[in-house]
């Protein structure tokens, strides 16, 4: 896995040697060599991840680590911080700041690497929820995704031996999260799955179970494959941190416990969490709105497009019969006329509410115009069809259409034209079936509306 890394550090040696060991490693890299050259460079060269030098003249790493995460353009780059001092209110001031990450000067190959691999791999899912929701967008089906954690409440299951180390944990994060433990790892497999959990924090010390094990197992479960983690490791024990990060671990504190790093750590986890989950929504959002028609929740034409040729086609190789039939709205005009749009939206959706009702799971609905409705039906010949019209017409014109805002009851009836590949001609395509459908219904329109006519028949 090959990323674009931008290294940032106002002096030009220390830029040079990470260049050197990333580039060895295969990464692509770009330097800056100040606050605002690395704001200007994220948002131009989008790169995969920028590490960050805390302290430089002018604007200094926490600033230039602020406007990152506040710009939407660059908001999902992590950022590792590269700093001289390690200490905890440094890590705090970072990790409010929006920083992913930290780093300590003479920075560790290993553990450099390991970051750098975890946070791209996360990002590189990211990217792909972010493409799909950028073309939502551009669609106007999806709006802007903003994260209030305050809203939220969030569910946080502590994994650990420790009992010591739970108190301290709960202690510190009760107040502002609902918070479960558990001691067994085996039973924890269980809860993690079936719990619904925003957060995991396990601690790398277990001894019933291999921790490395158990974090690899919560990876893999369908349930809490995106489930975040963080880990709870001794201090100086790099190799452990290593591999947990290569297994999927997100991110990670060392013992014993900062209260604050904790608070700022998790509340990372947590909004990286909900703005993905939100990408991920607005995605599911988007493809079916981009499928459903908005007034009436059936499917819209585009669907029809694509999903009818292969109704179409499997009619053909499995010799089943496939009818279609299309109703169109009598004197639709009018009712808007007298009555307003309002009621006019009023009576089609109570039309397809009628529609829906009469159809079977199987069949395909869906609003083809304005007052006009398309049902594709496989298995299914043209007498068979002819009965289901003549049903449906009765559904709309036996009962009349009592509808919100209007002051009488509104009479409304459908004139329906069906077609079928019983009787086709030779080369007949799903264009062919809709155009018969559609030469039918002209007919029962001249004919005097209400009424069914049957193509095929
Ligand atoms: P016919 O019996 O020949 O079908 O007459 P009609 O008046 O129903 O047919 P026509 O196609 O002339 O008019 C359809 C009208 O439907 C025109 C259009 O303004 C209206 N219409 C189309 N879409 C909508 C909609 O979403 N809401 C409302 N309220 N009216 C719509
Ligand atoms: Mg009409
Ligand atoms: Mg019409």
């Amino acid at each position: 896995m090959t990323a674009r890394v931008l290294v940032v550090d106002d002096l030009e040696p220390n830029v040079k040697l990470l260049e050197a060991k990333l580039r060895a490693e295969y990464f692509d890299v770009l330097g800056a060599y100040s606050g605002q050259e690395a704001v200007h460079k994220a948002a131009s060269e989008q790169p995969d991840i920028i590490l960050l030098d805390v302290m430089m003249p002018g604007m200094d790493g926490f600033e230039a680590c602020r406007r990152i995460k506040a710009d939407p353009e660059t908001t999902h780059i992590p950022i590792v911080m590269v700093t001289a001092l390690d200490q905890q209110a440094d890590r705090v001031a970072g990790l409010e700041a929006g920083a992913d990450d930290f780093l300590t000067k003479p920075v560790e190959d290993l553990a450099l690497f390991a970051r750098v691999r975890s946070l791209t791999r996360l990002k590189m899912m990211t990217d792909e929820l972010r493409a799909r929701h950028a073309t939502g967008k551009g669609l106007g089906v999806v709006s802007n995704i903003e994260v209030d954690l305050d809203s939220i409440e969030h569910r946080i299951f502590v994994i650990d031996d420790n009992e010591e180390q739970i108190e301290r944990l709960q202690k510190a994060l009760d107040d502002t999260f609902n918070v479960a433990h558990e001691t067994e790892p085996e039973i924890a497999l269980g809860r993690a799955r079936s719990g619904d959990f925003d957060l995991i924090v396990v601690n790398m010390s277990l001894e019933a179970m291999d921790p490395l094990r158990l974090c690899s197992s919560i990876r893999s479960f369908e349930e809490t494959r995106l489930t975040p983690i963080l880990a709870v490791v001794r201090q100086g024990d790099t190799r452990k941190l290593v591999r947990a990060l290569d297994i999927g671990v997100n991110d990670y504190l060392t013992r014993p416990v900062d209260k604050n790093e904790l608070a700022a750590r998790v509340a990372t986890q947590l909004r990286r969490k909900h703005y993905v989950d939100q990408l991920r929504s607005s995605f599911q959002a988007s493809l079916e709105m981009a499928v459903t028609d908005q007034l009436t929740g059936l499917y819209n034409r585009r669907y029809l497009a694509s999903h009818l040729t292969a109704m179409f086609d499997r009619a053909y190789w499995t010799g089943r019969p496939l009818a279609v039939m299309i109703l169109d709205i009598d004197h639709f005009k009018k009712i808007n006329d007298s009555h307003g749009h309002d009621v006019g939206d009023k009576v089609i959706q109570e039309f397809a509410e009628r529609m829906s009702r009469s159809v079977r799971g199987i069949d395909l609905a869906c609003r083809y115009g304005g007052e006009e409705f398309l049902i594709a039906m496989p298995d299914t010949d043209a007498n068979f069809a002819a009965v289901v019209a003549e049903r449906l017409r009765h559904e709309i014109a036996n009962a009349k259409f009592v509808v919100n805002g209007a002051r009488d009851e509104l009479e409304v009836t459908t004139s329906i034209g069906i077609a079928s590949t019983e009787n086709g001609p030779e080369e007949d395509t799903a264009q062919k079936l809709i155009k018969r459908a559609d030469e039918a219904l002209y007919e029962a329109k001249t004919a005097g509306r209400n009424k069914v006519i049957n193509r095929a028949a």
